[in-house]
């Protein structure tokens, strides 16, 4: 019994993944050896064997009963959850249990992790490096192999640039497809709930649960009838579309007009959504073994693109300043010892307990929609949004399944233009940061799914790519990335050993 919470221990001691830690449920797990915690929990062939009996992590924004909910912030530090989420009750009902809670950039707010307002949390490939983010917790735990998945939010990539930084598999599932019901809120019309895991399979298996539409949750559907299922495998080789990324940074470095200061902001845009050579290399290595396992690849444009990262920020940014109005300090949370009135009680709850990025984007998203100037910001941000949109549509199809006339099957893409940084003089300021998140914002920005995977290791540090597909095809994107890790299994950091199979 000791062995698992011995190496428990010893990685979230290096890695700082959890926020808060479920000891006893440790303890009494009752696994004993690496690789054997579930052929005795359910039938060896049940779909249930990747979930049932199962430990998994919960971001720290996704509500657990009687657990943390903090968001990584000091305003709900301590604050524990009155309900559970439905993806989290879905996966209980199934016989998997919460270990803990896992830490994120302040309200899902970044690409890091160092966000946080609580924790640092370590890459488990070279713990001077972040994790990445949001969902940098999630990662790394999954990473390490102290759970074999556990449950993210992604609003403009939170699961699967880290899952890419630390080498393993993140789905963004299609906007609607998860219930949002017990996720804290942040950009509501771009986020969703998603899975990290160590295998493809895995991850088909805990989306299929957590799929479907909940009453709790009025965004959220079932998957159209003509729709591919998840239960059903396929190997059939697929047209695949491939956007060369050098491509968008020259776009972005044309954008022209808007004087110096924009175009100083551009050039920095146009650098960070550069690939590092790493990645460039990594990329390649995808198209490649994509090819020899007999998929076609043709080369795909989406025009729109390069407008992607501003048309996010100032959305997620106007949806953050709505959302974030509720934590007030009244009801719970953190609240100042002494205010004059209520207004200054709220004024100095909000003052200590929010970081400096979240106040940043609550600025941003108040800037974006104040009165006379919607038109210029926000609006203008929903056009390209729908552009963003149509433009896929043109290359995937629609989410009605009409018409034909449809060029691929999914599209392929790099995540994040570097591996995982470091928290050195070279590492990626808060702007790059931004830029960069130009290739995973674009699935949210058009509501639709995408898969990133462990492509290579590059130098010793995983190097994660991405599937976009059509809206509700998961199954698509799975069976793609199924193949990939069949003939390429994913990497582990050393020092990894899993206790499930
Ligand atoms: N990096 C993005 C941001 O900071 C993504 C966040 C997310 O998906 N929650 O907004």
């Amino acid at each position: 019994m000791r062995e698992y919470t011995e190496y428990f221990k010893k990685w979230e001691e290096k890695i700082g993944a959890f926020i808060e830690i479920d000891e006893k449920a440790i303890e009494n797990s009752g696994f004993k050896g690496a690789g054997k915690a579930t052929s005795e929990m359910a039938g060896e062939k049940s779909e249930k064997k990747h979930v049932a009996g199962l430990p998994f992590a919960v971001k720290d924004n996704i509500a657990v009963k009687g657990r943390s909910i903090s968001c990584g912030s000091k305003l709900l530090e301590n604050v524990k959850s009155p309900y559970t989420a439905t993806a989290v009750k879905k996966l209980e009902a199934q016989g998997a249990w919460v270990i803990g809670k896992t830490n994120l950039d302040e309200f899902g707010m970044g690409s890091s992790t160092d966000n946080s307002a609580l924790k640092k949390t370590n890459n488990p490939w070279d713990a001077n490096r972040v994790a990445g983010g949001s969902s940098g917790g999630s990662a790394a735990a999954v990473a390490a192999g102290l759970v074999p998945f556990a449950l993210g939010t992604d609003t403009g990539g939170s699961i699967r640039q880290p899952a890419a930084f630390c080498g393993v598999v993140g789905l963004k599932p299609t906007y609607g497809a998860v219930s949002r019901f017990g996720l804290v809120a942040y950009a509501s019309s771009l986020e969703t709930a998603g899975v990290l895991a160590d295998s493809v399979e895995r991850c088909r298996v805990v989306f299929s649960i957590i799929r479907g539409k909940d009453e709790n949750d009025q965004t959220s559907v079932e998957a159209p009838a003509k729709a591919p299922k998840p239960e059903e495998r396929s190997g059939a080789p697929r047209i695949i579309g491939v956007l060369p990324a050098e491509s968008v940074a020259k776009a972005i470095a044309a954008v022209a007009g808007g004087g110096a200061d924009s175009e100083q902001a551009l050039f920095i845009a146009a650098q960070a959504a550069t690939l590092e050579e790493e990645v460039r290399k990594s990329f390649e290595t995808a198209k490649k073994n994509l090819a020899a396992l007999g998929h076609t690849l043709v080369d795909v444009e989406i025009p729109s693109l390069k407008y992607g990262v501003p048309a996010y920020y100032a959305i997620a940014a106007a949806e953050a300043s709505a959302n974030l109005a509720r934590f007030d300090g009244i009801r719970y949370g953190k609240r100042p010892d002494w205010a004059e009135n209520p207004d200054d009680l709220i004024d100095k709850a909000r003052e200590a307990g929010f970081g400096s990025e979240v106040k940043l984007r609550i600025l941003l998203g108040a800037f974006v929609l104040r009165s006379g100037f919607q038109d210029r910001y926000y609006l203008r941000a929903q056009r390209i949004r729908a552009g963003i949109r149509r433009n896929f549509e043109a290359l995937l199809g629609g989410a009605d399944y009409a018409g034909d006339g449809v060029r691929c099957d999914a599209v392929l893409l790099p995540v994040f233009p570097t591996r995982a940084f470091d928290r050195g003089p070279s590492t990626l300021s808060p702007f790059a940061q931004k830029a960069a998140d130009l290739y995973t914002c674009c699935a949210n920005l058009a509501g639709l799914p995408a898969l990133s995977f462990p492509a290579s290791v590059e130098n010793g540090l995983p190097v994660g790519v991405q599937l976009l597909g059509r809206a509700f095809a998961e199954s698509t994107l799975l069976d793609i990335v199924d193949g990939y890790e069949k003939a390429h299994p994913f990497p582990h950091p050393s020092g990894y050993e899993p206790f499930w199979d």
